[in-house]
């Protein structure tokens, strides 16, 4: 079964203290690329199309950048992301990122970027419930009484001359809904693809407006189920959702601490006459350099090896086998920064890393500080992350000759 994941993130209009909202940081962390990743990371979804607003497709932030297209078509097995223009309304949005889904999707699930905590079990089960019954939805069952107000709302006589601003209204309850029918929509949303292309074909001809994509559904006569939602997905709207979205970040960072996770990578290469000698992205002065098909630098080397170790995501000829030739004589900077990216991808941070160089000579105390700087940058965390040592094998073996020069590298994840 192709199921295409579409991430509703097209709004420009509503701003969290003036930036658009799905870019606010929760948790250190966009809420756009914590929505994204949801998706990216579940094993049901083969491939996500983002609807943004226009000033995003043209500069898209750089977490985005770094999945689309080549970073992300390094997993195996590989899964696409491709960004669409949203519309001026929600649907319109949905509407372009459909018209992107594979032909081959059986089922559509559409997700609100404002919303970047729902489980993959969430995911999962509104999936299977769309694949039997036509459509489904996330939702929570009224846990408040639940009052309808009356349609006609009437300026309060009593209100005149009062402090009030001006054009404030007063509502009366028309009546008191039975509780245990109301059901409050989230997202995810599922669809198999005949029902959602009917929804979105009948609101096409007819006009209609819906603030979710079930409700076009229900108009066109689909059956939709509902399934049970959790509290922890919300939708983050207002500026008092930013202080319980920052809350359950915590929680599911504490959670993530416990899962701390370390690797360890290890590189060698042949010293020859004729080569440059770059160690951390940096060349330093030498009459020999390392032998290899890219740069040769076994610090980029042994640390990415590191993190896709402590990622579990194989070694970095898996991904960047030098039989390639995108890969060959690519910086290992570079490299090292796609492995950073596959990482943050299975929602994994690096924590430090800590390097040992095995070199004879030339002594590479002077270069250590820019070493550090450029690993850094590449990894995207601080310097003070980083660190790198020299070490000489005190003329013993290969590398004592000075034949060889060799790294080890620690990483910690998390
Ligand atoms: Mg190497």
């Amino acid at each position: 079964m192709f199921v295409t994941a579409i991430i509703a993130a097209g709004g420009r209009g509503r701003r969290l203290g003036g930036e658009l909202k799905q870019l606010r940081t929760i948790g250190g962390r966009a809420i756009l690329d914590r929505s994204i990743s949801m998706f990216l990371m579940h094993p049901a979804i083969a491939e996500v199309v983002v609807a943004l607003p226009q000033e995003l497709v043209e500069s898209p932030p750089e977490y985005l950048r770094s999945i689309a297209p080549e970073a992300f078509a390094l997993q195996t097995p590989v899964k696409p992301v491709r960004i669409v223009a949203g519309g001026g309304r929600r649907q319109d949005s949905v509407a372009n990122a459909f018209r992107a889904a594979a032909a081959a999707s059986d089922v559509i699930v559409i997700h609100d970027a404002a919303r970047p905590f729902a489980s993959a079990d969430l995911i999962s089960r509104t999936i299977a419930a769309a694949v039997e019954a036509g459509a489904a939805l996330a939702a929570l069952p009224a846990r408040d009484t639940v009052k309808r107000a009356a349609a006609e709302e009437a300026e309060d006589p009593a209100e005149t001359g009062s402090q009030r601003p001006r054009g404030h209204r007063t509502r009366t309850v028309a009546e008191t809904l039975p509780r245990d029918t109301i059901f409050l929509a989230q997202t995810p949303q599922a669809f198999r693809r005949d029902v959602l292309e009917a929804a979105l074909a009948l609101a096409e001809r007819d006009g209609g407006e819906a603030t979710d994509e079930a409700a076009l559904a229900e108009r066109a006569g689909k059956t939709v189920r509902l399934v049970d939602g959790e509290a922890t997905n919300i939708k983050i709207t207002t500026s008092d959702d930013l202080l319980l979205a920052e809350a359950i970040a915590a929680d599911r960072s504490r959670e993530a601490s416990a899962r701390q996770r370390i690797g360890t990578g290890y590189d060698l290469h042949r010293l020859v006459p004729g080569r440059p000698l770059i160690l951390g992205g940096v060349t330093i002065p030498s009459d020999r350099g390392a032998l290899g098909h890219s740069d040769a630098d076994v610090v980029c080397h042994a640390v990415t090896d590191a993190i896709l170790g402590a990622a579990c995501l194989g070694d970095i000829g898996r991904h960047f086998p030098d039989s390639d030739e995108r890969w060959s004589g690519a910086s290992s900077l570079d490299l090292l920064a796609r492995a950073v990216a596959l990482a943050r991808h299975r929602d994994l941070q690096v924590g430090n890393v800590d390097v040992t160089i095995v070199l004879e000579q030339p002594k590479i105390a002077d270069h250590v500080g820019a070493m550090r700087a450029a690993v850094a940058a590449a990894i995207g965390i601080g310097v003070e992350r980083v660190s790198i040592k020299g070490k000489t094998n005190e003329g013993v073996d290969a590398i004592g000759r000075g034949e060889a020069v060799a790294a080890h590298a620690i990483a910690l994840l998390k």
